[in-house]
């Protein structure tokens, strides 16, 4: 079977959805989507939990209530109604406890004054080297000229707290002129809304797929989304390209959109002919995709505090980013007891290879350090290998320090009729749903720039080495 179409878009996430509307508004709407799992969404995904319904992939909905543009997820949160929880952050850093249990405000004041202004110093510095057009460093370069060196299983906590909870990534490798200050928040707004919405966070992708796809209710009945394809081989040259999927199906276009993430493209699921240039993997094998794993637990009764600006607590351990940040879920779902811990980088390939049990064991002895040996063990754990994933290969990708603006531009530039987008590509918002979005539509015109004035970017790689 061959089917010929004008454009191929792989990956139904937020990208490849944002991407296809941007054809189908302009006029093309001979297009197909192929997509490997069962469903679209991508990493905006739920999970059965304890009787609701968890987030595994993206939950908050970040940039929000700034004076200038509106982030495009919240407008579409707000035409789904989307059921969301504003987010108190600034008190996380009021409920630290350690291995003795809560550590009294007074205690860690003089360290989370520190930790503050190391982190506002860093974001100034940023802001210095970004307008004098100075070379990036490190986060880690910043903080060490405040004289920021963390130590302490407290300062570990904060730093973690500042950086990895964001990047997750340390911030040893992240880049200190592209994640700080974060443009998200510089742009969109400082708040953060965490979704917890019976129908799914991927609810908000509902107004978008109706705008051009045939639909049964919620469901896409439309024959240009092909569910349960995955695409191991793309042919291209200057004017073309034929998709091939593992189940034997060829599709032959004018221009592929290829919107699997960072990870995927650096494993090889896909085989590019001829391979793709040493400039375009150079920059794909140096970007990172980073793993950021929340592990949900639920309990028979609730043993942590419940007053307002308690959601956010940070455990110190004198082992960095393990089991550092808790958040209750009380507001989302006031009568279960619900509550998880964010684990990344290499926490979270350490969970990823024990059973269930073993992290129980390991979060319930943490969690009888900060609370008391009396609390009850939980009834239910859950939680996600987004490595594993083959289709994700990791969470989100973070900016390391060494990529520069002209190698990120090669990060989105197109090879022959391939074009990429996706959560990577995004200059401002990599790593977020926004970012993804916004990269889908920007792709979307460069392929109509393509197809209806032959504008097909091919200049950037034919400089390229
Ligand atoms: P994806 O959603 O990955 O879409 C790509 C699609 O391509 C997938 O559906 C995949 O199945 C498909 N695909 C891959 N390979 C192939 C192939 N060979 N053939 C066919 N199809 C293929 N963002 C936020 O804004 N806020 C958050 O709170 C937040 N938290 C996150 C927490 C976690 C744990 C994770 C994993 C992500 C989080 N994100 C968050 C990031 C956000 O989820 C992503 O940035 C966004 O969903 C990425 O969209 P995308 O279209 O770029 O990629």
């Amino acid at each position: 079977e061959m089917i010929t179409t004008d454009v191929i878009i792989i990956g139904a996430g937020a990208s490849g959805i944002t991407a296809a509307k941007t054809l189908a508004d302009q006029g093309v709407t001979d297009f197909v989507m192929l997509e490997a799992t069962d469903r679209v969404g991508g990493r905006v995904r739920n999970a059965d939990f304890a009787g609701g319904k968890v987030e595994l992939g993206a939950n908050w909905v970040e940039g929000v209530n700034g004076p200038g543009p509106v982030n495009p997820v919240w407008t579409l949160a707000q035409e789904v109604n989307l059921r969301s929880f504003y987010s108190f952050f600034d008190n996380g850093t009021s409920n630290i406890y350690d291995e003795r249990g809560f550590v009294p405000i007074e205690e860690a004041a003089s360290t989370v004054e520190a930790a503050d202004k190391a982190f506002e110093f860093v974001g100034e510095l940023s802001k210095n080297l970004t307008e004098g057009n100075i070379e990036d460093i490190s986060q880690q370069t910043g903080q060490r000229f405040f004289g920021f060196y963390p130590k302490t299983a407290i300062e570990m906590a904060l730093d973690w707290w500042y950086y990895d909870f964001t990047t997750a990534e340390p911030p040893r490798a992240s880049s200190l002129k592209n994640t700080v200050p974060l443009p998200t928040e510089e742009i969109f707004g400082p708040d953060h809304y965490f979704v917890a919405d019976p129908r799914g966070y991927a609810v908000v992708f509902q107004p978008l797929l109706k705008s051009y796809l045939k639909m049964d209710g919620e469901t896409v009945v439309d024959s240009r989304l092909k569910l349960g394809k995955v695409v191991n081989k793309i042919e291209y040259t200057d004017t073309g390209v034929v998709v091939s999927t593992a189940d034997g199906s060829v599709y032959k276009a004018k221009a592929a959109i290829v919107t699997a993430s960072i990870g995927v493209l650096q494993s090889n699921l896909i085989n590019f002919s001829p391979g793709l240039p040493f400039w375009k993997m150079s920059v794909i094998y140096q970007f990172d995709m980073a793993v950021y794993t929340k592990i949900f637990l639920s309990f028979p009764s609730k043993f942590w505090p419940t007053h307002p600006g308690s959601e956010f607590m940070l455990y110190a351990d004198e082992s960095r980013g393990y089991y550092t940040i808790w958040q209750s879920l009380d507001k989302q779902f006031p009568d279960k007891s619900l509550i998880f811990v964010t684990v990344t980088d290499e926490q979270s390939k350490r969970v990823n290879q024990q059973s269930f049990n073993d992290t129980l064991g390991e979060v319930m002895v943490v969690l009888r350090k900060m609370f008391g040996e009396n609390i009850p063990m939980a009834d239910e754990i859950y939680y996600y290998d987004w490595q594993s994933d083959p289709y994700a290969k990791g969470s989100y990708s973070n900016w390391p320090i060494g990529v520069s603006t002209f190698e990120f531009k090669q990060l989105q530039a197109p090879v022959g009729r391939v074009y990429f987008c996706g959560e990577h590509t995004s200059e401002l918002y990599s790593g977020y749903l926004h970012g993804a979005l916004l990269e889908g539509e920007r792709t979307g015109n460069e392929v109509i720039q393509c197809l209806k004035k032959g504008k097909c970017q091919g200049d950037f790689a034919a400089g390229m080495k």
